[in-house]
């Protein structure tokens, strides 16, 4: 499958059925397996045998998932998780530990932030953020001694600025860290951040995966390509004593870190994927390419509508001539810019929220990354809690609103947000 092009892949790969075999991959709903003699299960302990051991670890269902999203990245393998926060997690936990420290870029998603800025913090896993515009020099000089990853995301969040592949990885390089990308919001329909020199691919899979808003679910993706054996990650080096003395690097080679992460910490911590979330988000896989493509072109639309709109002091989206990192998001999403933007309302935050009584088509939803158009106005609900300082410093203007655009015909879209802007803004 890896001579085809996405949207082949994305329909055809990976499930393969046997003669008389369902051809729409099937749902093992399995906590369990069966073998013929104890032999094979001991091999299943040794990690001899790639066969299925018990659903906390591995299932049929949730493996063609993974080796779907590792195709479609273009990574040596997969790990399915029961979140996006779930996910980001394990993918770092994999490889730092209480005394360690990640640089991550300040714009990503909050989830992430918090769980970075707080719950590592008193797992004592120290975190400094840089802003993505720092210089090279600036991010290689944030390293220090313990330091075992460098995280960034591919769209931001909320300023949907691009991500600089380039500096971000040739930074990782020089700090001989890993380069974790969580994206997400782009899909590897319009990125593939292993081929601008990133290590570790994170999704949430709840979002643009599933497309359909039923399920929650997340994916770690090895692009085999770190050297691990640099003296920073003992653990994928050494004998790990929960497996009779297995070594990572040296049994699995390209895929030790996406192996450990599964034998060791999926395992020990449970976060798993269930078969019927991976039956959807493989289900949702088959039609990513369209539905991307229909997302970036209803949003670039309606971008270029409000830009003209009179009610709109400001329009945010990455293919807008206007955009601050306009020229990163032509080089690394040439085929659009996906579905999210943001705009400021005239009247602030008041009309912000009046705004939302206002729409009939486009829903009130926290959600983002389904089919269905969506709208947030963080200032009165999500950041609610935040001093207008506060909001103002996690980049949540009072006047902003978040549109997650879907894929109804793009006129009735617009024809919502007129009239309801028509009808509030000052
Ligand atoms: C939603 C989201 C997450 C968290 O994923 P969950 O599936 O909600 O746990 C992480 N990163 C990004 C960019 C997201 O949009």
């Amino acid at each position: 499958m890896k001579n085809y092009k996405i949207e082949t892949q994305c329909v055809q790969g990976t499930y393969k059925p046997k003669s008389g075999e369902p051809r729409v991959l099937p749902i093992a709903q399995s906590t369990t397996y069966q073998y013929y003699d104890s032999d094979d299960v001991a091999d299943l302990f040794d990690l001899k045998s790639a066969t299925h051991m018990y659903s906390r670890i591995s299932n049929p269902t949730v493996s063609e998932f993974e080796n779907k999203m590792a195709l479609l990245e273009g990574g040596v393998g997969a790990l399915a998780a029961s979140s996006g926060q779930a996910a980001t997690t394990l993918a770092i936990l994999n490889i730092c530990q209480a005394g360690d420290h990640i640089v991550s870029s300040s714009t990503i998603y909050g989830g992430t932030y918090n769980l970075f800025a707080v719950t590592f913090k008193k797992m004592g896993i120290d975190v400094t953020f840089i802003n993505p515009d720092a210089t090279y020099d600036e991010i290689v000089q944030s390293a220090k001694q313990n330091t075992k990853v460098l995280f960034g995301e591919t769209i931001g969040n909320p300023g949907l600025n691009i991500l600089d592949f380039n500096k971000f990885s040739r930074a990782a390089k020089t700090m001989d860290v890993p380069f974790i990308v969580d994206n997400t919001l782009a899909t590897p329909i319009l990125c593939r951040p292993f081929e601008h020199g990133v290590d570790i691919i994170i999704h949430s899979t709840t979002k643009y995966t599933d497309g359909h808003a039923t399920s929650l679910g997340g994916v770690i993706i090895d692009g085999g390509s770190f050297d691990w054996d640099n003296g920073k990650f003992p653990e994928l080096v050494e004998p790990d004593p929960s497996y009779h003395g297995i070594q990572y690097v040296r049994d699995f080679g390209k895929a030790a870190y996406i192996t450990k992460a599964r034998v060791q910490l999926l395992r020990d911590l449970g976060a798993t994927m269930s078969p019927f979330s991976a039956f959807l988000f493989h289900l949702g896989l088959e039609t990513l390419h369209l539905r991307m493509e229909r997302h970036c072109t209803n949003a670039l639309k309606l971008a270029e509508f409000l830009s003209e709109h009179p009610g709109v002091s400001w329009v945010n989206y990455p293919l807008l001539k206007t955009h601050k990192t306009y020229d990163l998001a032509k080089n690394y999403l040439p085929d659009g810019g996906s579905g999210i933007l943001t705009f400021g309302i005239r009247g602030g935050a008041k009309a912000g929220k009046e705004l939302i009584k206002h729409m009939e088509l486009v829903a009130l939803v926290v959600h983002l990354g389904d089919l269905r158009t969506s709208i947030l106005h963080p200032a009165s609900t999500t950041h609610r809690q935040l001093t207008e300082t506060q909001q103002v410093s996690a980049g949540v203007l009072p006047d902003l609103i978040r549109v997650s655009v879907g894929l109804e015909n793009i006129d009735d879209i617009i024809d919502d947000f007129d009239k309801a802007i028509r009808a509030v803004a000052k």
